[in-house]
């Protein structure tokens, strides 16, 4: 590196390319080299690097107008929260700058909405093993992922955290007199890319209803076209009474934002909740721009198609190279591939070939493409992981 990093947290496993610039699905460093970027930080540039409509957007802006504080009415928020009110289940939005923050602001509501009704016990938050919302302490507390929680102290009080196929140990936790809410991801994405089916959202809709708690979906990665519909939850059928969002939200501009319904936000009265940041002009007129972009239906459809296209030709790999991929899982462009080799040894050999893959539980490597991204780069995407199994391959003879 031409600068040292000795003045920042060592908090990152860093890949050791100095990017400097992107245009759609490829990535570019400092000397020139091009990369096809799959991982598009990590799902949140849904429409590619530097896409023209956003940059105009952006500028627009800026020239305009920063930052007011939440204690003024700020342009843009009650546009775009109309739009993400009309497109989902939704009757209502609070912004935010990060997608953490989102599920912080749904845990809040979660309990609050408990308490308006005279129900303080009622504070447990139900979450899932492989599950990621975000690094606040009560986001890591609800994933409940050891490695995240350890050397942080004492866990949060009112958090349960049981096995997805634990269906006895669900109910259970919904049951007791203490549930407020079920926090789930429609398809995990850190966890390995795994898809919960129609059936086992509609349990935890049952249970819910059952018991009087709120269901809650984490739709940060998978929400925001990223499945091929404008939110995951829609395959299935099964909507949530609060959903958080971010990454693609704005278009890799920072934002984030919990949605809800009108009774389920009811708790959130004047003074319950805020943020200096959260919903400020520059975000707003990006995120506007970004969701007109992605939730028009040609670009749902290419969601579809190139994911097809992908899903096809990489269970096909899966037959060429039975030595490399065990599974091939994911929904739309939320891809993940369970290899057989070590992901991370993977993920750096494919970047020495010219791809940007993520990371994922489970050894997956995750594709995580722009949303407009062709099939042409999809193809070459693959050319690319075909040339990386063939030198892992080699290696691993010269080993044996
Ligand atoms: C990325 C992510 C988060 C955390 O978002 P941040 O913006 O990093 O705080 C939470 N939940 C899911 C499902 C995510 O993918």
């Amino acid at each position: 590196m031409a600068e040292s990093e000795d003045h920042l947290f060592g908090v990152y496993a860093r890949a050791p390319i100095e990017v400097e610039r992107g245009e759609g699905s490829r990535l570019y460093d400092r000397s020139g080299r091009e990369y096809l970027d799959f991982v598009q930080g990590i799902a949140v540039n849904g429409l590619g690097h530097a896409n023209p409509i956003l940059i105009e957007a952006m500028t627009a802006q800026a020239k305009k107008l920063w930052h007011v504080s939440n204690i003024f009415t700020i342009p843009g928020q009650a546009e775009l929260a109309g739009k993400l009110c009309a497109a989902s289940f939704a009757d209502q939005v609070f912004f935010t700058n990060s997608g953490t923050e989102a599920v912080e602001c749904a845990l809040k509501l979660a309990r609050k909405y408990h308490a308006a009704k005279g129900h303080d016990e009622r504070i447990d938050i139900i979450g899932f093993q492989g599950a990621f919302h975000g690094r606040t302490y009560a986001a890591v507390t609800a994933a409940g992922n050891q490695t995240y929680l350890e050397g942080f102290g004492p866990r949060l009080p009112g958090f349960v955290n049981v096995s997805l196929d634990d269906h006895d140990a669900i109910r259970a936790a919904a049951e007791a007199p203490t549930a407020a809410a079920i926090l789930v991801e429609p398809v995990q994405g850190e966890g390995g890319a795994r898809a919960l089916t129609d059936a086992e959202l509609q349990m935890l809709r049952d249970l819910c209803d059952q018991n009087g708690l709120l269901l809650i979906f984490d739709e940060i990665q998978c929400g925001m076209g990223r499945t091929g519909k404008l939110w995951a939850y829609e395959h299935s059928g099964v909507a949530p009474d609060v959903m958080c969002i971010a990454k693609a939200l704005g278009g890799g501009f920072p934002i984030g934002a919990c949605l809800a319904t009108r009774d389920a936000a009811s708790g959130m009265v004047v003074g319950s909740h805020g943020s200096t940041f959260g919903g400020n002009p520059l975000a707003m007129a990006v995120g506007i721009a970004a969701f007109d972009e992605i939730s028009k239906p040609e670009l749902l459809e290419n969601v579809v198609k190139v994911s097809g296209y992908l899903k096809q030709q990489l269970e096909g790999l899966k037959q060429t190279w039975p030595d490399m991929i065990d599974d091939v899982r994911g929904k739309g462009l939320l891809v993940g591939i369970k290899l057989k080799p070590n992901n991370r040894e993977m993920m750096t050999l494919a970047r020495e070939n010219g791809l940007l893959v993520a990371g994922g539980g489970e050894n997956c490597i995750r594709m995580l493409p722009a949303l407009n991204i062709t099939e042409a780069d999809a193809r070459e995407a693959l050319d690319r992981l075909e040339k990386t199994f063939a030198v892992v391959r080699e290696k691993a003879k010269e080993t044996a």
